[in-house]
């Protein structure tokens, strides 16, 4: 997110391919590299924190991210390995980061990792201001096959969804983005934008859509705690 006094950049990709697709992207772009002053790492795994330690130490960003997601990296520096910034700021839920013109609100959504954040903001298109909610975990990628700690694991996520979708209303939030492109269509709309014209933005899908795409995860998540609950019971 570009603003009056730099930029944040939210997620920084795979060590390997940090330097190519953020430095080199950003170059492309016109943007400069030495202007970014945050880095949010919604969740310590390899494909959003992997180019944070990079960015910190070279461009001096300041680094935020959840406590719980802290304490991962400091626990396993052989599995972070090139990817263990220092730690910096600790999110905590509902804190405003203000940049500049610019702010975003930070929700503590644990799932998918304990310490996973997600974000509302505001961006202009076309001088026009929207709200945007950005969902830092999709996808169940904690013990989930058991009944212990599965059950728990889901409540959890469940319960981050709730939180953020209440958060979405809130806000009037009438973009959602998430921290994977298969999610929220990012590459089709990406596409769609060069052929927009006078409509509208395609990344605006609307309030009502906002909180449909929260109720998915809520409804994914619930089938597949039934699921383990049926297991629980089945072994008793
Ligand atoms: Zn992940």
């Amino acid at each position: 997110m570009t603003t009056s006094e730099g930029i944040i950049l939210i997620d920084t990709i795979y060590p390997y391919n940090s330097e190519e697709l953020i430095v080199g992207g950003m170059r492309k772009l016109g943007l400069d590299p030495n202007s970014i002053k945050y880095v949010f790492v919604s969740h310590a795994h390899a494909d959003h924190i992997g180019g944070a330690e990079m960015l910190q130490k070279r461009y001096r960003a300041r680094v935020v991210m959840g406590g719980p997601d802290w304490d991962l990296v400091a626990k396993h520096p052989n599995r972070y390995k090139t990817m263990a910034p220092k730690r910096d700021i600790v999110a905590t839920d509902g804190v405003k980061i203000t940049l500049g013109d610019a702010t975003v609100t930070i929700w503590l959504t644990p799932g998918h990792t304990p310490g996973t954040m997600s974000y509302t903001f505001s961006v202009l298109d076309r001088g026009k201001r929207v709200n945007v909610a950005y969902s830092g975990g999709t996808a169940f990628n904690f013990v989930n096959n058991t009944p212990d700690p599965g059950i728990r694991n889901f409540q959890t996520y469940i319960d981050s969804q709730k939180h953020m979708a209440a958060r979405a209303a809130s806000t009037g939030a009438t973009v959602l983005l998430s921290n994977h492109s298969e999610f929220d269509n990012a590459y089709n709309k990406n596409r769609m934008l060069a052929g927009r014209g006078f409509g509208p933005h395609p990344y605006e899908i609307g309030a009502d859509w906002v909180q449909r795409y929260f109720q998915v995860m809520q409804g994914c998540a619930w089938a597949a705690q039934i699921r383990l609950e049926q297991k629980a019971a089945e072994t008793r």
